[in-house]
């Protein structure tokens, strides 16, 4: 197959983009800049099988967090046969820090939108449901206008471009849950029902929304499908600087002079990110500690600068890649106090079905706040660090509370000393206060 080289290496994702204003790039635009050819590309040149076959050699990894390889995922799916199967855009983006997919939302619609009908043509889906995140209301009006236009142009509905290919793509905005993110959680409200998590296996690919195959993938991932049908899995595959492929979505946030999100390649360092995007830490401040991608990742530190970012270098380190949109924590930030904020996310957005996390996380938060209070006790530390296996891994059914014991684990491990010196600051001002209270 001969592959049209159009995008250009740099940022294949985002070089549409209109930096100055900032505004969406509507139909128009977005044919002047090559728009929509991937989708013609593929409806006269490739069958479903060549589509999955090209993204499975690409090694496109999911962009939502866990990098799952993209073409494997579409291969599980079953054989076709009368059974519908549906394809399911995760644009729930609630990761706390995390806002990658908001900038393809509301300024790229079409590019996801092509990347939905190639992909829906690959998994051979008629329908696909955008779940998009309630409070993304410019998201939620762009995406609706880009649908129209892209109806009115013959790229979605019945038989697209003259082919015999079907396609309808629904918007659903979400009611503000963030374990909606959760893919399986995400089935069942999109199902109407309340947004608890599946068990998995079996996982969507075989049985998903209505119980029906379904094909679950993040904004950034199917916006990544136009430029590889386009330009070719060999080409995607080296515009990267480490074994994931292609270019990724990063930022950075916090006490940082330029926070913000950029298409850099895989493998970069998280130093370069730091310090080339983001331009450092803002003046009097120096860096204590960062998260590599979300909320839910273990802490680093400044010593780890040098890692790259990329999925297996983070996790050899002793974190996860997660989203790729970086937190930093300056010294003047109480760990303790930081890591409790985080907690009573969790444990508000726990959706309650596990015991572990339903009734583990109010309790971490307790013992938190007794560390502000300070009224902890020094084997406090001890049940905070067996609640990290508790709630770890394997003990519930969907990924939250261990999600959520990543930053706690990491905080205890790397800043002990900072949850020490709050039992001994604190005790003996505590006991007289307590000695007040009860005279
Ligand atoms: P997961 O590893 O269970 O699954 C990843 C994907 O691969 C899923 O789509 C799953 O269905 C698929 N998959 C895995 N094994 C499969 C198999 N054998 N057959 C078919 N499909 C298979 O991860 P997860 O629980 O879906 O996601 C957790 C991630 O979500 C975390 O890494 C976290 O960083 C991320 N997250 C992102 C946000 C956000 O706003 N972007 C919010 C919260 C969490």
């Amino acid at each position: 197959m001969n592959h049209i080289i159009k995008y250009p290496e740099t940022h294949p994702l985002t070089w549409r983009l209109d930096t100055i204003n900032k505004n969406p790039i509507w139909i128009n635009e977005y044919h002047k800049k090559n728009g929509y050819s991937a989708l013609k590309f593929m409806l006269n040149n490739m069958t479903p099988k060549d589509v999955i076959n090209l993204v499975k050699d690409s090694e496109l990894r999911g962009r939502g967090g866990a990098g799952f390889y993209t073409g494997i995922k579409w291969s599980l799916m079953p054989k076709k046969n009368n059974i519908p199967r549906y394809l399911l855009c995760n644009a729930d983006e609630m990761e706390p820090g995390t806002y990658k997919d908001r900038l393809l939302l509301e300024q790229l619609p079409h590019q996801l939108l092509e990347g939905m009908i190639i992909s829906g043509f690959a998994i051979e889906a008629t329908m696909a449901y955008i779940f998009l995140r309630g409070e993304y209301i410019s998201a939620e009006n762009n995406l609706k206008k880009a649908i129209i236009e892209a109806e009115n142009c013959g790229y979605l509905g019945r038989n697209i471009l003259g082919s015999d290919f079907t396609f309808k793509i629904v918007l659903h905005t979400g009611a503000g849950r963030y374990i909606c993110g959760e893919e399986t959680a995400l089935i069942n409200s999109l199902e109407g029902k309340r947004a608890n998590p599946r068990i998995k296996p079996p996982f969507p690919a075989i049985v998903g929304l209505w119980g029906k195959p379904t094909c679950v993938n993040n904004v950034e991932t199917l916006s990544n499908i136009p430029a590889i049908v386009l330009n070719g899995s060999n080409w995607y595959k080296k515009i990267s600087l480490s074994k994931d492929r292609g270019t990724k979505l990063m930022g950075f946030s916090g006490r940082v002079n330029n926070p913000g999100v950029w298409e850099v390649p895989f493998g970069i360092s998280a130093r370069e990110l730091l310090e080339d995007y983001a331009k450092g830490m803002k003046k009097g401040f120096r860096l204590k500690a960062w998260q590599p991608g979300g909320a839910g990742t273990d802490f680093l530190t400044e010593k780890n600068l040098d890692v790259k970012m990329d999925f297996d270098s983070i996790s050899k380190v002793g974190s996860r890649f997660g989203t790729g949109i970086a937190m930093a924590v300056d010294h003047t930030v109480n760990i303790v106090s930081l890591v409790l904020n985080l907690e009573k996310f969790f444990s508000r957005e726990s959706c309650g079905l596990c015991t572990p996390c339903r009734e583990g996380l109010p309790w971490i938060v307790k013992i938190l706040q007794s560390f502000e209070d300070g009224f902890a006790q020094n084997e406090d530390i001890n049940i905070l660090e067996d609640l990290c296996v508790q709630l770890g891994p394997g003990k519930t059914v969907c990924a939250h509370a261990p999600g959520a014991m990543e930053p706690l684990q990491s905080a205890i491990k790397l800043f002990r000393s900072e949850f020490e010196q709050c039992i001994r600051k604190n005790s003996f001002s505590n006991i007289e206060m307590i000695n007040k209270k009860n005279m």
